[in-house]
């Protein structure tokens, strides 16, 4: 029989060679199954049914064309995909992203992500993702929805309220999600627990938009109060400054903490008086702009182009990168590791390279993976699902305080599992293993499917 390790080992082997080339989803395997050792060595029955082979490939991947025409009359051509991940547990679920990044490699290590993060809400959710390299930026609002009109055509196919049910990501925010709603609509009738996201008067839950920045915080709040801290007085960086970014700043602001800098993909800025929240949300949400323009409300700020250095370089007591993917790397690391910092907390999906988390845990700061702390989100979407099949709404505060009570079970269960297999304090090693181990006993459970 062989150990945890070499069956961990042989199948990594495997999935290299049948994928090669796709660097992040490779990136995203090797994380997940580094941790996942000690559950073969405790359950060999899950070597004999080979689940960890089965689960990293997806059920089903599917990738299409979308042509659509441009203001100008030019026709322009881009590709859409859906990676049905797992439905071991419950309809495959997760987010759109619309970036000119975008590839298969970008899909599947999300969807593979989502999988563990869903298991991990303790809701029925299986995991899904999709997207396209369509870039938003720049376009029209006739543009986009052409673009989505012509991309949902296709994808309605693949996708059902107890099948497939997709929500937003990055690029894809509150004007996208409605536009795929429609579209959807408008080929198979009103049927409103297809997507999540939606806005409020046709079918979505208060405290959705809010949902993953508040849950990331809500996560770090319990990890901090483990060793004694709490927000009150402490600094912050948060990355980014989409709608994980936003409400993340907007929740650290409430429980005390100053988050003193904010980013986009151009550069950061520093504001020592906190970031102002009102100013951030009317550049980025009301006039699609650049964070650089914060300065002409706030003279007293500073500007730093990304080439110059990133916000990493700033000194604070918490880090919360809630951009995008490999964001902060090794020398951020270090750099932040230097300067003091208490606890890293991911609130965009795998923002630290491997070796980034590597260094943390050697140098023993608290850190939260994406896949615990920013389930937030996604477990607020299966609420949203959950109240478009009782066809009821609840409360901003109703939903909120759900949220909060699943961010703290998550978070103690994700200790719970680092404890029990002997990595107390490696919520990296426990969110993979809390994770998986829902999903391993549901395939195991099913049969070979
Ligand atoms: N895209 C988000 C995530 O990364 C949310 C997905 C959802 O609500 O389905 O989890």
């Amino acid at each position: 029989m062989m150990t945890g390790k070499e069956y961990v080992a042989s199948v990594f082997d495997r999935v290299k060679q049948n994928n090669p080339n796709e660097e992040e989803f490779l990136q995203a395997v090797e994380e997940v199954f580094q941790s996942l050792e000690p559950v073969f060595d405790k359950y060999p029955n899950y070597i004999e049914e080979n689940i960890l082979e089965r689960l990293v490939e997806p059920e089903r991947i599917v990738s299409f064309r979308v042509p659509w025409v441009d203001d100008q009359g030019k026709v322009q051509v881009n590709r859409g995909y859906r990676v049905q991940y797992s439905s071991a547990i419950g309809p495959y679920k997760g987010g759109l992203r619309f970036h000119p990044s975008v590839n298969q490699s970008i899909v599947k290590f999300l969807g593979f992500e989502q999988v563990f993060k869903n298991s991990l809400t303790g809701q029925a959710i299986g995991g899904g993702k999709g997207g396209s390299n369509f870039n938003p930026k720049g376009k029209s609002n006739l543009e986009v929805m052409r673009f989505i009109q012509s991309f949902m055509t296709e994808l309605q196919k693949h996708i059902g309220p107890d099948l497939d049910v997709p929500a937003g990501d990055i690029g894809v925010g509150a004007r996208e999600i409605g536009y795929l709603f429609g579209q959807y609509k408008r080929l198979n009738g009103y049927q409103n627990g297809v997507i999540t996201g939606k806005g409020i008067a046709y079918g979505g839950s208060l405290a959705r938009p809010e949902a993953t920045g508040y849950g990331v915080v809500y996560f770090a709040k319990h990890m901090l109060a483990s060793k004694g801290y709490d927000f009150k007085g402490k600094t912050a960086l948060v990355s980014g400054s989409g709608n994980v970014a936003i409400h993340a700043i907007e929740k650290l602001h409430d429980l005390g903490a100053k988050v003193i800098a904010a980013s986009d993909s151009s550069g950061f800025i520093y504001d020592e008086n906190g970031i102002n929240l009102e100013t951030l949300k009317r550049i980025k949400e009301v006039e699609r702009g650049r964070i650089k323009e914060y300065k002409e409300s706030h003279p007293h700020a500073v500007y730093t182009s990304a080439q110059e250095k990133s916000i990493w370089t700033i000194k604070a007591d918490l880090a919360f990168p809630c951009a995008t993917q490999n964001e902060l790397d090794e020398n951020d690391a270090k750099t932040l590791i230097q300067n003091g910092v208490i606890a890293v907390t991911e609130g965009s999906n795998m923002p630290s390279t491997l070796k980034a988390i590597q260094l943390f845990h050697e140098a023993g700061i608290l850190f939260a993976p994406a896949k615990a702390a920013n389930a937030g989100g996604v477990a607020v979407s299966a609420l949203e699902m959950a109240q478009n099949s009782a066809r009821t709404a609840w409360t901003f505060a109703e939903v909120d305080d759900k949220l909060y009570h699943i961010m703290k079970d998550i978070y103690k269960h994700t200790s719970a599992a680092a404890k029990e297999f002997e990595a107390e304090g490696n919520l990296v090693v426990g969110a993979n293993i809390a994770g998986f181990l829902k999903v391993a006993q549901a395939m195991s459970a099913q049969g070979i499917v």
